[in-house]
């Protein structure tokens, strides 16, 4: 039984998680989404905003369940009995990070393998502080965000959604 988390802040979530999502979970028998709970006091969405979000646009795929998790990644594993951690990895710049986290998670908890995804070509450029970041200035994230949480977005980061006009008319 191959049991696999994906940890991360999804803050919001994008097309880019998502599709890490659809595709872990064609590979892993269950796949669990982590919604990090850290204490940053900027972040967009609460934890269980971020997990009721992510339990929408995953509702229909039946191996994947949302959570949240405290403290340290391989204590949580180790308490649901994963072995498998998927990150996605979308540029070199990603890399180095990842790399340090993989293996330091793997001292903790030899079991631990990580597993990297390359993001899709399409969403390679996405994250979610550009998506906080545009919405925050008005610009347009329906290219970046599922259609039902464009509108949460935009209410969090108290802009209307006037597309990239409005930032021109606010000069
Ligand atoms: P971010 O704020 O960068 O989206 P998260 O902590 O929410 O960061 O990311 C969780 C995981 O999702 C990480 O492994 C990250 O590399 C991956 N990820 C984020 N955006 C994308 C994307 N556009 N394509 C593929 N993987 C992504």
């Amino acid at each position: 039984m191959r049991k696999a988390i994906y940890p991360g802040s999804f803050d919001p979530v994008t097309f880019g998680h998502q599709d890490i999502i659809e595709r872990s979970s064609v590979i892993f028998d269950e796949l669990i989404v982590g919604v990090l709970n850290n204490s940053e006091k900027n972040s967009l969405f609460s934890v269980g905003e971020r997990v009721s979000m992510l339990k929408e646009i995953t509702k229909d795929i039946p191996n994947v369940t949302v959570d949240s998790f405290d403290g340290l990644l391989v204590d949580y594993m180790k308490e649901i009995g994963a072995t498998i951690i998927v990150r996605g990895l979308r540029a070199v710049t990603d890399f180095e990070y990842e790399l340090q986290i993989a293996q330091t998670n793997h001292v903790e908890y030899p079991r631990a393998e990580t597993v990297f995804l390359t993001t899709n070509l399409k969403y390679s450029y996405l994250s979610s502080s550009i998506v906080r970041e545009f919405a925050a200035y008005g610009g347009d994230i329906s290219k970046f965000v599922p259609s039902q949480f464009v509108d949460r977005i935009y209410e969090k980061s108290n802009r209307k959604q006037d597309g990239p006009t409005a930032v021109k008319n606010s000069k």
